[in-house]
């Protein structure tokens, strides 16, 4: 099976490419302008190619869709501040991109594509859980780019009958994650934070709740995805449907890290206070959806975290 991943050196995408490579049938081709993405989370992986080029480039699309038999479109602006900062740049990437990697996979032979939009088109629901059925709101030019996107897949498929799944993620987390920049996401920051000794910033009172989904998890459902061709005409939740709170992943960590010292913050003008997904589609599609694996992928990711934190600590002279 061969299958270009766009956006496969970044975050999830390097994830899946990792996972879908260990299978020996498996060949990928990435294609990633490398603009969060890293080089090295692709060395030394078999079967696999890198394609330094944007998604947005008809060309390079060619280059690496030709001759595969599916498509996962990761390739995105993902930062909500910086779509507020430059609306412009992100409905290109996001909305113009997506709409040319459906053209992509309708020239080489109607491919079947999955690609994710995000929980972020719900805006700030009142309800809980959040199903697929619920009046979009986009609040930020990243969730209307999304939107967006999802609207193409829609047309392309009833316009073109392109075999396409849409998935909304929610929060999810694991290796290779970056915790480095001011809008980290909460699980590598929390852990960053617990390994440097600095204190977790929690914003508000930390009753926030998130359904977060691990990478392995997330991956694996991914490739039941491409190996089934699975495809509907509407997005569907990829999450566990569960609600934990901040102030829970806190006191989770302390169960690997010991006491750990917070520091609130004014909550954040835009935060979402709740997410929750109706997975009953998600269900119906992957009837044999896995568990939630949630602390389990919490330890995981703390010993992949604490490898990284142990090797930059051996490369930094201490005080002579
Ligand atoms: P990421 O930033 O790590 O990955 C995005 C990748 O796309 C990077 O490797 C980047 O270099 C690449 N890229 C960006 N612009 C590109 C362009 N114009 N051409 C080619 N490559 C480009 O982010 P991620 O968390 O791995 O997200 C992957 C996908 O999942 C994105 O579409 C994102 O919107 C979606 N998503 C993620 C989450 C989450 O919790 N991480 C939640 C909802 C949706």
């Amino acid at each position: 099976m061969r299958i270009t991943v766009t956006g496969g050196a970044g975050f999830i995408g390097a994830n899946l490419v990792r996972r879908l490579v260990a299978a020996s049938d498996v060949e990928v081709s990435v294609l990633d302008d490398l603009s969060s993405g890293r080089r090295a989370y692709l060395e030394e992986l078999p079967r696999t190619r890198l394609v330094v080029g944007d998604v947005r480039d008809e060309a390079a699309l060619d280059e690496v869709v030709a001759g595969a038999d599916a498509v996962v479109h990761l390739a995105a602006r993902v930062s909500v501040p910086e779509s507020v900062a430059d609306p412009v740049d992100t409905h290109e990437v996001n909305a113009t991109g997506t709409l040319r990697v459906f053209e992509a996979a309708r020239r080489h032979g109607d491919l079947h594509v999955v690609w994710p939009s995000s929980a972020a088109v719900y805006g700030s629901p009142t309800t809980m859980p959040v199903s697929e059925e619920l009046p979009p709101a986009p609040a930020s030019p990243y969730a209307a780019s999304k939107l967006a996107g999802e609207g193409l897949a829609r047309s392309h498929a009833s316009s073109y009958g392109l075999p396409v799944l849409t998935f909304r993620f929610f929060n999810v987390f694991g290796p290779l994650q970056p915790a480095d920049h001011a809008y980290a996401a909460v699980v590598p920051a929390f852990v960053d934070a617990a390994l440097a000794g600095r204190p977790l910033t929690i914003y508000g009172d930390g009753e926030q709740t998130r359904d977060f989904i691990s990478v392995h998890a997330l991956t694996g459902v991914l490739e039941t995805a491409l190996r089934r061709r699975l495809v509907h005409i509407g997005p569907v939740n990829l999450a566990f449907g569960t609600r934990r709170s901040i102030n829970e992943l806190a006191g989770l960590l302390e169960e690997h890290f010991g006491p750990l010292p917070v520091e609130h913050r004014e909550e954040r003008p835009g935060d979402v206070r709740h997410s929750q997904a109706d997975n009953r589609l998600l269900r119906a599609l992957v009837p044999d959806l896995p568990q939630d694996d949630f602390p389990a992928a919490l330890a995981d990711t703390v010993r992949w975290f604490r490898a990284q934190h142990d090797d930059v600590a051996q490369l930094t002279p201490g005080p002579s």
